[in-house]
């Protein structure tokens, strides 16, 4: 985990050795117009007034017009640069990577004879050394689905039961932004759920997981992330949800919309794009760049991409359910591959971003209720269909929140789980609104409860009949005042 932080910061750094040489090549390049357009030759006062005032070099001579420029120039090209690295540490920094900010402050040529920097230094290490490590015990795993964009197509038709679902389990944009907003006032900070984890070696070559190191100034929470099945079912058309991610030129996400009368729009419409834009602003809302962990089913392909084999074999035609036969009929051009390029672009750039990914297993199976062989048949499927866009994951998040077994250790001698950590999975997360955190750390793997930030859960807080988020923020005032009433489970 440590390695992959460590990326992160060579990463930061190395994009910002990039910005370095953009800025130079520009400079040069306007070097180049001026010149030729004689520009250059003016003489300039703020310039004139950077260079040497002697205006002679080393062996008394005068030097030339030309040469007092080039000096001119090359000063302001390094101050842009200075420029450049000192805003990269600064949302290092930010982003509570204190060590990696100063490692770049000290790239930079005369750092430690420069005051401002020196100050920056100073200010970075003050801050570092008053941070506190988190108690992974008290860190609390928040969820949600894909958001609702518009409540009316997805709450009003009651007589859909459909919609009793979507007003359940479903967060809209607003309340989402609003919690989001409140969240961070209150000093919660978004860590990878690899944070919470620090995977060791004994002296007999076991692994053993211990808690992970996160160091955050005082009054500071973290926060773990989860969005479950961001796969755009087919079940989801028409209900006012997004229909699929995108990334476009500079490596950001973004979604489609299909509003009610069937124009297509694109922009932020869930939960991705709209947390990415969050810390974008907000640098000190997340950890070191974390963004949540994605479960993903594969029966429906994910991120609107329907990227499942069943989809293009024949043979299994017959045996699909009638969404995907209507939306084949609908998409005679549908191309498999094309479909899984989409869906891996999407997940490159997820990647790039800080996101992660875990399995909802293929079907959206009850892991607690399902065969043994049913489990086995579902999680080849997964890694057949969904692993290669996404990679593998040591991540499961369990579907309806049923988990393999109670709370706590887990029975060595439950098949189940056996085969799940034969697989690779040794993070395993369920539903527990009870509490408002619960990591169980085993010898070498780690259980975590998670809670709904739901329609249902929303509601029930917002009119007094639950108190179970004061922690994170006032229902009453973040509820969509478009959200009707949510019945009863
Ligand atoms: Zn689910």
């Amino acid at each position: 985990m440590r390695r992959r932080r460590k990326k992160r910061s060579i990463r930061n750094a190395l994009f910002a050795i990039g910005a370095l040489v953009i800025v130079v090549a520009v400079i040069a390049g306007v070097k180049l117009v001026l010149e030729k357009q004689g520009i250059m030759e003016e003489p300039d006062d703020s310039v004139a007034a950077n260079a040497d005032p002697a205006g002679e070099d080393e062996q008394g001579n005068q030097s030339t017009k030309e040469e007092q420029e080039q000096e001119a120039l090359a000063e302001a090209e390094k101050e842009q640069q200075r420029q450049t690295v000192m805003d990269e540490a600064q949302r290092l920094a930010l982003s509570y990577d204190y060590d990696a900010a100063i490692e770049l402050l000290k790239t930079l040529e005369g750092y430690d004879l420069d005051e401002e920097i020196q100050a920056k230094i100073t200010e970075y290490e003050t801050t570092r050394d008053s941070c506190q490590p988190v108690d992974i015990n008290e860190v609390t795993h928040i969820f949600y689905h894909s958001l609702v964009v518009d409540p009316h197509r997805a709450f009003d038709d009651t007589s859909d039961p459909q919609t009793a679902g979507n007003s359940q389990w479903m967060t809209t944009i607003t309340e989402f932004n609003n919690i989001t907003q409140e969240m961070y006032n209150r000093g919660y900070v978004l860590v990878s759920i690899h944070d919470l984890l620090e995977v060791t070696t004994d002296e007999n070559g076991n692994t053993v997981y211990k808690p992970g190191t996160i160091m955050l100034p005082p009054g500071k929470k973290a926060f773990v992330l989860s969005l479950d099945d961001l796969c755009y079912y087919h079940s989801y058309d028409g209900y006012g949800f997004a229909s699929k991610l995108l990334v476009d030129e500079e490596g950001n996400l973004y979604n489609e919309y299909i509003q009610a009368d069937g124009t297509v729009v694109y922009g932020d419409y869930d939960v991705v794009p709209l947390m990415d834009k969050f810390i974008e602003e907000h640098p000190d809302a997340s950890y070191r760049g974390a963004k949540g962990i994605v479960a993903l089913t594969g029966y429906n392909g994910i991120f609107g991409y329907r990227t499942d084999s069943s989809y293009a074999d024949p043979a299994a035609y017959d045996d699909l359910n009638a969404d995907k036969k209507q939306w084949l009929k609908e998409n005679p051009d549908f191309n498999l591959e094309e479909e899984r390029a989409g869906a891996k672009k999407v997940a490159d750039a997820m990647k790039a971003k800080g996101w992660e990914f875990a399995s909802h297993t293929w079907g959206h199976l009850k892991v607690g209720t399902v065969s043994l062989e049913r489990l086995q048949t579902d999680t080849q499927k997964w890694r057949e269909n969904v692993e290669p866009i996404v990679g593998a994951t040591d991540t499961i998040i369990f579907a309806h929140g049923e988990d393999l077994g109670g709370w706590g250790a887990y029975d060595a001698s439950n098949e189940k789980y056996q085969y799940l950590r034969e697989q690779g999975y040794t993070i395993f997360c369920n539903v527990d609104g009870s509490a408002p955190y619960m990591t169980y750390l085993g010898q070498d793997y780690m259980r975590q409860g998670r809670r709904n930030l739901d329609g249902y859960r929303i509601y029930k807080n917002a009119i007094g009949e639950q108190d179970n988020l004061s922690d994170l923020f006032d229902a009453a005032a973040i509820i969509d005042p478009e959200r009707p009433p949510v019945p009863n489970l």
